[in-house]
């Protein structure tokens, strides 16, 4: 039993925070008391969280663990061998984790082993839903097609890799099939884009669509009968029409939302979550590349926008930060991000809390500090609605407990 005295709780539903006591029993949260009790069985771990602040362990809805950078050197897989990536991979996984992050849903590119691995303990890392690839069609921000027509077994933001499945399928029955492949190969949630986005090729950019509607309610279908979510990359356009009507679960970036007022209805009366990635775009608008730092730039007020009028209408607004080209463990910096675009920081916690929770489909277990729930919880020194950079900086995480068990502890050199 460990026991997390005198904190200051909050529980991930919004509610107010408040002095209290949260007993952890095996892997699961069995109490958050306010009584003052002092009755702990003999053995029990009491950790004083006095002046600190007690979290739900935090969840990232939309990251890449296993992209490193954005340049074409990384991307094509030329700058080190498979192995030295999937042990850089190895270690952000456990940076994320001793970062507060312990869960995250990989929008592409991490491979089912990781999973695997970090289940049999033989590394540390996060909770994962996983995706594997972007499922996209001919000329799609998954084929990666270079201008001189060579396949780069890539796609525009995430290196290859042999373990994950071919992602680029055209008509109804391959957009099946690839469902299928995903979710054999180990996909927890089904990942596809109908718009390009910033750092696509010149040519399908934010509002260009892919995908007509039968091929994407083919891929929804497909996805809900084998009981996956689907998280859809839309920017803009025609291509958010498609993917709001197929009835996607979550909209990924969804800069250009507010173009068009039904969108956000449409969301609102389907419950689909809008994951607005905010970080990556500070990113693109210092990018080299003049067309994605273009894109980025126009993107800018639109995507603000979209986040305001999403939150007046009752839209989920959860944190994602497209992390991974732009460096981990950055995944706090989206709160900031969501602060800075208009959420409150309690807004801006439950969107990394309970909202991200049922975005994921996950609530039942995991986002609140609830009795019964998995006992993922972050000990933070400092004060994340006073001031929620508190968040980004690693050392401010005093302690990390994920389903029960200590992941990182740096409470002697946080106790003043
Ligand atoms: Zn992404």
């Amino acid at each position: 039993m460990k026991v997390l005295k005198n904190g200051r709780v909050i529980d991930g539903t919004g509610a107010a925070p408040v002095d209290a006591t949260v007993v952890i029993d095996g892997n699961r949260i069995a109490q958050v008391t306010n009584r003052n009790q002092s009755d702990f069985p003999a053995g029990a771990e009491i950790v004083d969280c006095a002046g600190k602040t007690v979290l739900p362990g935090l969840i990232d809805c939309h990251d890449h663990m296993a992209n490193h950078k954005y340049d074409l050197t990384h991307r094509w897989r030329l700058d080190e061998p498979q192995s030295t990536r999937h042990l850089r991979t190895a270690a952000v996984l456990k940076q994320t984790l001793a970062a507060g992050y312990t869960t995250i849903r990989d929008a592409a590119g991490l491979d089912a082993g990781f999973k695997r691995a970090i289940e049999e303990g033989l590394i540390e890392g996060p909770r994962l839903m996983l995706s594997l690839a972007i499922i996209s069609p001919y000329g799609g921000i998954g084929d990666a097609v270079s201008p001189s027509g060579l396949p780069l077994d890539d796609c525009c933001c995430i290196p290859g890799d042999p373990l994950l499945p071919e992602s680029v399928c055209n008509g109804v029955d391959d957009v099946r099939q690839v469902v299928r492949k995903m979710v054999r190969a180990g996909a927890d949630v089904i990942k596809c884009a109908t718009t390009g986005g910033a750092s696509s090729r010149p040519g399908h950019g934010p509002l260009d669509p892919a995908f007509n509607l039968d091929e994407m309610q083919a891929l929804v279908d497909e996805a809900h009968a084998l009981d996956r979510r689907v998280m859809c990359h839309a920017l803009g356009g025609r291509g958010l029409d498609v993917a709001i009507e197929a009835g996607v679960n979550s909209i990924e970036h969804g800069t250009h939302l507010d173009q068009n007022p039904r969108h956000l209805e449409r969301m609102a009366e389907r419950g689909i979550f809008f994951v607005p990635t905010l970080l990556v775009y500070e990113y693109h608008r210092r990018s080299p590349q003049p067309h994605v730092k273009a894109r980025a730039a126009e993107l800018y007020e639109h995507h603000i926008e979209s986040i305001q009028r999403a939150l007046r209408i009752g839209v989920k607004v959860v944190a994602g930060t497209d992390a991974g080209g732009h460096g981990h463990p950055a995944n706090a910096g989206e709160l900031e991000c969501l602060v800075k675009a208009g959420m409150t920081p309690m807004q801006a916690l439950q969107a990394a809390t309970g909202w991200a929770s049922e975005c994921l489909g996950w609530e039942e277990e995991l986002g609140t500090l609830a009795p019964g729930k998995l006992a993922d919880v972050v000990v933070v020194n400092g004060d994340p609605l006073a001031d929620i950079s508190v968040l980004r900086d690693p050392a401010k995480i005093a302690l990390v407990v994920k389903d029960g068990a200590v992941a990182a502890n740096r409470l002697a050199a946080t106790a003043r």
